[in-house]
């Protein structure tokens, strides 16, 4: 388990990160969010040892992070730090052996990951040769090569396409399921949404909104209705008590409502209007409680 208690870092006189915990078991998908600048990458150097914190403490399975656990870590940075000159092969061999693994084994877990990335093809092509996603795979594979038990994504999605998410969540849920600790950082809450059990949300370096996924979102009151039917009278729609926005899609109309006391009056709204074939009520987006919460446009 990664602890993270009372955790302080100032660059000179700036506060970066201010007064944060936060815990990731084992097995667990942990988001570390905020918008650019928050603290998110300030945060996973303190982590791994190399940012002194100003004050606070952190810890891995109850001891404090220095050389005898790093071989157990696996980051991807956000800056992508490959040496382009190397061909994939050798550069993750380079990897493996600063993490104390035996060239052999290397060279074996290579073999499973490239083909898993779809990417064998490339063992023993020039890293600069490779696209940018492929180089983000195979930065990827530098990560996980020592099967770490805990492992650090800094914006691991950033630049690729929704195949390749797809490709990279696959295998973080993988890694999870075999007990590893997981904590990445985004800047894109459907990203989050997707995968995450426990988050944190930093603006200017303080916890804003912190907890489990779940129970963040049955807590936010707000719910959106999705409705489908026609001869709806928008008008009389937003006269409703509770009803926050009303947004005509092409297909539907979502009415954001004010609480879940809200429904009953909505329903009884639109069973009177022609051709109902969709009333569902769904929580707020986390991207919506972001901006309620913090009041902030959420870049994508
Ligand atoms: P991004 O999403 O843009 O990567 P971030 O959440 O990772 O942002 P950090 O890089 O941790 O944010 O930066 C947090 C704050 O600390 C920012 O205001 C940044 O300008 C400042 N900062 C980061 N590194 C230094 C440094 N070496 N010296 C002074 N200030 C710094």
């Amino acid at each position: 388990m990664l602890k993270v208690e009372n955790v302080t870092k100032y660059y000179g006189s700036f506060k970066a990160v201010d007064n944060l915990s936060f815990t990731v078991g084992d097995g667990e998908i942990f988001g570390l969010l905020g918008v650019n600048g928050a603290g998110k990458t300030t945060t996973f150097r303190m982590i791994i040892g190399l940012l002194d914190k100003t004050e606070g403490q952190i810890t891995l399975n109850g001891k404090p992070i220095n050389y005898d656990v790093t071989d157990k870590i696996g980051f991807l940075t956000e800056e992508r730090s490959l040496l382009t000159k190397l061909t994939v092969k050798e550069q993750v061999i380079y990897y493996g052996v600063l993490k104390g693994m035996k060239e052999s084994e290397i060279l074996e877990k290579l073999d499973v990951w490239l083909k898993r990335f779809n990417i064998e093809d490339y063992k023993e092509r020039k890293i600069k040769e490779l696209s940018k996603g492929n180089q983000q795979k195979v930065q990827f594979i530098t990560a996980i090569i020592n099967s770490p038990k805990l492992l650090i994504l800094d914006e691991p999605f950033s630049g690729l396409d929704p195949i390749n998410v797809q490709l990279f969540m696959d295998v973080i849920k993988e890694l999870k399921r075999q007990g590893t600790s997981i904590i990445f950082s985004s800047h894109r809450m459907e990203h989050v949404e997707m995968f995450c059990e426990k988050l944190v949300v930093l603006v200017h370096g303080k916890s804003v909104l912190a907890g489990e996924l779940k129970q963040i979102k049955k807590e936010y009151r707000k719910k959106n209705i999705h409705i489908e039917a026609s001869d709806v009278d928008i008008k009389k729609l937003k006269e409703i008590k509770g009803v926050v926005d009303v947004v005509e899609n092409e297909s539907e109309i979502v009415v954001k409502i004010e609480s879940d006391e809200n429904v009953n009056d909505v329903f009884a709204f639109i069973k009177n209007c022609k051709e109902v074939t969709k009333f569902v009520v769904e929580d707020a987006t986390l991207n919506e409680i972001f901006l309620d919460k913090v009041g902030v446009v959420y870049e994508n």
